[in-house]
């Protein structure tokens, strides 16, 4: 295996979303979402832990996520929370992914895709209801019309009925009110499909911090993201859940670590990486990492990143280069051998400095981002 790789623990996962299970009414179902190869942790394989760790659906994105799923034998029901294009329709009713659906146009599509290919059996479908994310959704206005138009087609049945909050991570006035206003419209739009004679399904608006935060609006699911890879979405931080008298402990999943793949001498004077924009001011031992930004271990981590070796943590010495890095150990270091493990982020229990949230803080991002940026160069080695 190579030095660098993504150590994915899935016995954290794991814990993270009985944690948050302990949250909810025992009959609360959970959608975990695995979208973008589960947040970067790997979509198989946390498919199939969070199943054992009894998720009920799966959150994806691309028709192509479900497709990897399924011919990877994860049988969870699963929900696709992006639009696809017409083309891909065929693949979404082959390989069983519930789409979410809120206009007439793409009512049709399906429906005319199902006469088809003869389908008996009625094909469930979520309505997304926009009630301020701004993206996808039937306004709650128009929802009755459109829940009619699914029901009254010849092959589609309303199996749910969701919103996606935009704010719910934040704790400043303005939008915690937003917030509460966009879960009273969703529950209006609820109100006027249940007054137009028609069963909404399964009922779902709560992401991770909704979740963490108003386990009173579970409903019949909830769609947790970031949290389960150990993560507290922004101002749903862990303090604040203490304070409030709900704690939830979670862990980071990820740990990225990489290896010592050479011990080279500087003397005072002598630079390293591109740029020279460090050289060594005495005598020193420059250590080569072969990790860089071709990994997702961007440039601008190289102030705020000190790796750790041996339960000591290092400098970070001049650029980051594409595929190395190098890292000032001091001279004649007995701490650091050739070939020693180099943690870079994650789990601060096993010895990481910093972890996803760390990074994204010093780097104006949010870890899901510095986690989804881990590239597919970056094998992902499971611990359970
Ligand atoms: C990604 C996503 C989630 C999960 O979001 P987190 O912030 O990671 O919890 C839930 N619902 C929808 C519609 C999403 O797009």
């Amino acid at each position: 295996m190579r030095l660098t790789h993504a150590e994915i623990n899935l016995g954290n996962f794991k814990s993270n979303i009985k944690n948050i299970k302990a949250l909810l009414e025992p009959q609360t179902k959970v959608c975990v979402a695995v979208k973008a190869n589960g947040y970067g942790n790997g979509a198989v394989r946390c498919a199939k832990a969070a199943k054992e760790a009894g998720a009920d659906f799966l959150a994806i994105a691309a028709v192509s996520e479900g497709i990897e799923l399924r011919e990877n034998g994860v049988d969870l029901p699963l929900l696709m929370l992006s639009l696809c294009c017409p083309e891909e329709i065929p693949d979404v009713i082959k390989y069983s992914i519930t789409p979410l659906i809120f206009d007439k146009e793409v009512i049709k599509l399906y429906d005319r895709e199902l006469e088809k290919i003869g389908a008996q059996l009625k094909f469930s479908v979520h309505m997304a209801v926009d009630t301020g994310m701004g993206r996808i959704g039937i306004r709650k206005e128009e929802a009755a019309e459109i829940a009619r138009a699914i029901v009254n087609s010849k092959h589609l049945t309303l199996g749910g009925m969701c919103t996606h909050f935009a704010v719910s991570d934040s704790l400043t006035p303005e939008d915690v009110a937003y917030t509460e206003k966009q879960h009273d419209d969703f529950m209006t739009a609820i109100k006027n499909v249940e007054d137009a004679g028609i069963n909404p399904g399964i009922r779902h608006c709560c992401n991770s911090p909704a979740t963490l935060n108003h386990p009173e609006w579970q409903l019949d699911m909830v769609r947790p993201g970031i949290v389960v890879y150990g993560y507290y979405p922004d101002q749903i931080t862990k303090e604040y859940l203490e304070k409030k008298g709900t704690p939830v402990e979670i862990k980071p999943v990820m740990t990225l670590v990489s290896g010592v793949c050479a011990i080279r001498h500087f003397s005072k004077g002598q630079s390293v990486s591109y740029g020279h924009t460090w050289t060594a001011e005495e005598d020193t031992d420059i250590a080569v990492i072969p990790c860089g930004y071709g990994d997702g271990f961007l440039r601008r981590f190289n102030e705020i990143v000190k790796p750790s070796i041996n339960g000591k943590s290092y400098p970070i010495r001049g650029r980051i280069c594409m595929d190395q890095f190098m890292i000032d150990i001091g001279h004649d270091n007995k701490d650091v051998k050739r070939w020693d493990k180099v943690i870079l982020f994650g789990d601060k229990t096993c010895g990481a400095i910093v972890d996803a949230q760390d990074i994204a803080d010093a780097t104006n991002t949010i870890p899901y981002e510095i986690m989804t940026g881990i590239s597919s160069r970056v094998e992902r080695v499971y611990i359970e």
